[in-house]
């Protein structure tokens, strides 16, 4: 895996203005740990309803911001679109995406349920579990985990991109 450059990184959002790309909080921690991680995802410690994901896809790097919906979990356990981890209620979070601005001046956004602490990659990788709650049993291998998940982030992008 490469690394990239916080400049790389901002340059990589496709949703948002570059002004709002330069102003996003890009933690020194989240650029120093791209090499043992599947895509970087952070939640901008100021304002925790704001997150950000970061991926390697066949158009380069792509990074998506994305905006937690307020709201309390249902209660039951759920599962991470991305990394299929399953959680109480309260670890996954509704997040709302929005598109590129279209030459149609028309704005929309898409949702998404994901680890309220898009820790999807330590997940994935078994360096985090969810409390009290226990995972459906998966035959596959750590890599192929790692590449479903992967998989799943540049489905959500593409999805994002898609006008
Ligand atoms: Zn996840």
């Amino acid at each position: 895996m490469l690394t990239y450059t916080e400049t790389q990184i901002r340059k990589s959002f496709i949703n948002c203005s570059k002004g709002e790309a330069q102003r996003i909080n890009l933690p020194k921690d989240v650029l120093g740990g791209w090499e043992s991680r599947i895509f970087l995802a952070w939640i901008d410690p100021k304002a925790p309803q704001n997150g950000y994901m970061v991926a390697e896809t066949e158009d380069g790097l792509r990074g998506i911001v994305l905006q937690k919906k307020a709201g309390k979990g249902s209660g039951n356990a759920q599962m991470c679109q991305l990394c299929m981890t399953l959680h109480p209620g309260s670890g996954i979070s509704l997040v709302s995406i929005q598109r590129p601005h279209t030459k149609r001046d028309h704005y929309n956004s898409l949702g998404a349920y994901v680890c309220a602490d898009l820790a999807c990659s330590d997940y994935t990788q078994g360096r985090k579990k969810p409390d009290g709650i226990r995972q459906m049993g998966e035959t596959l291998t750590p890599e192929q985990r790692a590449a479903r998940t992967l998989d799943n982030v540049q489905g959500l992008i593409g999805r994002v991109q898609q006008n």
